[in-house]
């Protein structure tokens, strides 16, 4: 039974979606003012291998994942280099897409909602607010009042504050905050000299942070969904203002199961530029790392505990994928007619742990080792010359399966072997004898698919492995 972890309910529950067939799932996405560090990239992997071990139980996903192109960190950008806030985050936006598509990060099936896109559907929201009597019109912004929502605190056991104690610190206009101003915060605000605006019924304005995750939920989701994931760093002020914005708005529990990935460290540290340890996926390639290494690196730990990303952690999980494709050439090597009995246990054994790792609040770690036990069963067997045709079939089939889930390329895609090309290369030339010109170039485009290069010369064809 696949069990999660619920913020909201601390503790571990058997989840499943409320239709029994779809998951409806928002993550919070970035805000797209600067490259993400690898510790976003951490919570945008989390996303991923949660949509996939949904997938991998049998669900359906409808994936919302916000990207956040206008807020105080993008005009504070935008205004020091004197370009528009789109000029600001359009090429870091972009940016953000090639580095999922790095680390693997399976985006076929999410939606991507911008924030500059559903202002509308914020303002809608603002208005519902205002007329159910939760939040009120101040010198052109509007805020939400606390007090007016009994269930505000329920997910982060914030406990909002008497009034006359909340007005004596005013209201909060800034998009984050920490525990200790537990105080009404805005849903939408005044335009200041120099920002953006957007029309609205209290003058030109933008929105705050908060309620385009609101907005986008009820609008592309629906009023009640299944799950909602974000870094540990959202849980307060960000996700408890999400739900007393929605609740407030519809009357009906926001979110079921609120799912928080923990940090990741750098070096043991907090990632910071002025300690040097602060990285960016791009930064990790131009020091020589792959993609998939860089991906297992930010497995290494349960989603719940925090990550020490190390270069020695990153060195290791080269070496490991290293030795894991190798292992898949050896087993394709095997001639053997004799089947291990023990391998076809440790097989069905891998195959168990692997499932009963994810069913456990998702534990990655636990379900990346057993690839490393097939592998050792696998060798063992191997060095004693008892691993048929078919165990490899099933063996390179089991790791397939389960990189599916963890999207590590752990199996390479199959060589062509040299007689093969030199078989072709002969139908090739055949071909072009009798002026069969299309069959002479289909097999010349085949072999080009597989990395093989023809050149035509006087002694007649020659070929390599290209790039
Ligand atoms: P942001 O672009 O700052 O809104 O953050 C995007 C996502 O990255 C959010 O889910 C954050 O919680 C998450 N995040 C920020 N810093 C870290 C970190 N050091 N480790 C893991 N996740 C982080
Ligand atoms: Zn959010």
């Amino acid at each position: 039974m696949f069990q999660l972890y619920n913020s909201l309910t601390r503790r571990k529950e058997p989840f499943a979606p409320a239709d029994g067939e779809t998951v409806t799932m928002y993550t919070c996405g970035p805000t797209v003012y600067d490259y993400a560090h690898v510790g976003n990239m951490r919570s945008f992997l989390l996303y991923d291998l949660l949509h996939r071990v949904l997938k991998h139980e049998g669900w359906k996903v409808a994936h919302v994942w916000n990207v956040t192109d206008v807020d105080d960190k993008i005009i504070g950008a935008a205004l020091e280099r004197g370009v528009s806030v789109q000029e600001q985050a359009a090429p870091f936006e972009q940016a953000f897409f090639e580095d999922l598509a790095t680390l693997n990060i399976d985006v076929s099936e999410v939606q991507f909602p911008r924030a500059t896109e559903c202002i509308p559907d914020m303002v809608r929201l603002v208005e519902r607010l205002i007329e159910r009597g939760h939040a009120y019109e101040k010198d052109g912004s509007v805020y939400f009042d606390i007090s007016s929502f009994k269930g505000y605190g329920k997910l982060s056991g914030v406990e909002a504050q008497s009034g006359a104690r909340r007005r004596e610190f005013g209201r909060l206009d800034q998009d984050t905050y920490d525990k200790d101003d537990v105080q009404d915060f805005a849903l939408w605000k005044a335009r200041k000299e120099g920002e953006p605006g957007w029309e609205s019924p209290w003058g030109l304005g933008r929105p705050g942070w908060h309620i385009e995750c609101s907005a986008m939920t009820l609008k592309l989701l629906g009023e009640t969904i299944d799950l909602h994931a974000g870094g540990v760093d959202l849980l307060f002020p960000h996700h408890e203002n999400e739900i007393a914005q929605s609740e407030a708005a519809t009357g009906k529990p926001f979110v079921r199961f609120w799912v928080h990935g923990e940090h990741l460290l750098v070096e043991g540290q907090k990632m910071s530029k002025s300690l040097g340890n602060f990285y960016t996926i791009r930064d990790l390639l131009e020091q020589g790392y792959s993609p998939p290494a860089i991906r297992l690196a930010l497995m290494g730990a349960h989603y719940r505990r925090q990550l020490n990303f190390t270069q020695e952690g990153l060195r290791r999980a080269e070496q490991t994928l290293r030795g894991v494709r190798d292992f898949v050439h050896r087993v394709r090597q095997t001639t053997s007619k004799v089947p291990d009995e023990r391998l076809a246990e440790a097989v069905a054994e891998a195959r168990e742990k692997f499932e009963a790792a994810l069913d456990d609040d998702l534990n990655i770690p636990g379900a990346t080792a057993q690839v490393f036990e097939l592998q050792k069963a696998a060798d063992i067997a191997l060095a004693q010359g008892r691993v048929t045709r078919a165990q490899a079939e099933e063996v390179e089939g089991t790791l397939e399966e389960f990189d599916r889930v963890l999207g590590l390329q752990l199996v390479p895609a199959v060589e062509i072997l040299d007689e093969d090309v030199e078989r072709l290369i002969e139908e090739r030339q055949a071909a072009r004898a009798e002026r069969d010109f299309a069959r002479a170039d289909a097999i010349r485009d085949e072999l080009a698919a597989q990395g093989i290069v023809l050149e035509d010369t006087p002694a007649g064809v020659r070929w390599r492995r290209g790039e």
